[in-house]
């Protein structure tokens, strides 16, 4: 093997550009040139690439979003667009491709792993954290710190303004982000897709806190919430308690921004061992991190619609805030 592929794909999140370094870094002890590929799937499909240079990635290891750009590519979806992707490896003689994505993104190289004699790697990449198999996913780490930057900043004006804020996180399917920062940020109360909001419930829990006398009160709603978006949740409390509330929709803010450490280091094991597999002879299969480990998951598994909420927080936790 001298030449592999790599692109990130599906939505960009922090930690694909250390990932890519890792990769060019780890290649370069084999003597394998890397061909990274423009916008995902598109650049494989038009043959748009560029062989990537250690000068190319140095000091990206800091920087989020992706060298490589990403992108949705409807025409992957078609049998006859991944043939032309599968087409671009055979003229480059490439038979080794590695994917940094999200759920659809490793899909995406199921199927083309299924219909070609090709060799592929994926690794996790999504701030929602909701790939099967895999506790942490590449930019997952930096959302969640971004996220509760925004609450402990939000909570200095909800407390000394005694405001109720309704805050809204990413995760239309997943409510990895809103938990994990609500619990790191001191938040009164979270709603998540994976739980079925009962709206009496929560206003039994907040008319309560503020019988208590908690100043500040903050609602934490990942944006796929069944009751709706925070918008409609905050007008539907305000009928119930004498507050008008505030909303914040922290948005794409959570999708960019300096990788965190962890992301980072994650991210550098990641991009360095999908190398080796490679070399290994190794294919069809996403690296995850289970027990702080570098775990292979076969892409079948992968590609399973699996939310993590369950496993990643304890019940006890997910009872008290939701
Ligand atoms: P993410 O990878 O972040 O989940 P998407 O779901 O939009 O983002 O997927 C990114 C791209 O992966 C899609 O635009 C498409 O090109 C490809 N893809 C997604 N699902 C499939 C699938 N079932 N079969 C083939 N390609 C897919």
């Amino acid at each position: 093997m001298r030449k592999i592929g790599v692109l990130t794909s599906g939505g960009d999140s922090p930690g694909m550009n250390a990932a890519i370094r890792a990769i060019v870094h780890e290649a370069q002890t084999y003597e394998i040139d890397v061909y990274g590929f423009y916008k995902g799937y598109i650049g494989l499909i038009n043959g748009n690439y560029k062989i990537i240079k250690d000068i190319d990635v140095q000091d990206i290891i800091r920087w989020g979003g992706s060298i490589l750009d990403s992108s949705r590519c409807p025409e992957f979806l078609n049998k006859s667009g991944r043939d032309k992707a599968f087409n671009t490896c055979s003229s480059l003689n490439i038979d080794s491709l590695i994917i940094i994505g999200g759920n659809g993104s490793i899909s995406g190289a199921l199927e083309l792993s299924r219909e070609n004699d090709i060799k592929i790697i994926g690794l996790p990449g999504t701030i929602d954290n909701d790939i099967a198999g895999s506790e942490y996913s590449i930019g997952f780490d930096t959302a969640v710190n971004t996220a509760t930057d925004a609450i402990d900043k939000i909570m200095d004006t909800a407390t000394t303004m005694e405001n109720l804020f309704f805050i809204e996180v990413m995760g239309r399917h997943c409510g990895a982000i809103a938990l994990m920062s609500a619990v790191a940020g001191g938040a009164d109360a979270v709603l998540i897709p994976e739980i079925p909001t009962d709206f009496n419930k929560l206003i039994k829990k907040l008319k309560n806190k503020i019988k208590k006398g908690k100043r500040g009160l903050i609602v934490i709603v990942a944006e796929g919430d069944d009751l709706g978006h925070a918008t409609e949740i905050a007008k539907l409390t305000q009928k119930e308690l004498d507050i008008i509330p505030k909303v914040t929709v922290l948005g794409h803010t959570q999708r960019g921004g300096s990788p965190s450490a962890k992301d980072r280091y994650l991210s550098t094991l990641l991009g360095s061992r999908a190398v080796e597999c490679l070399t290994e002879g190794k294919g069809n299969i996403m690296l995850g991190i289970k027990y702080n480990k570098i775990t292979e998951i076969p892409f079948e598994r992968a590609c399973k619609k699996e939310s993590h909420v369950q496993k990643m927080f304890s019940q006890g936790i997910i009872d008290l805030l939701t």
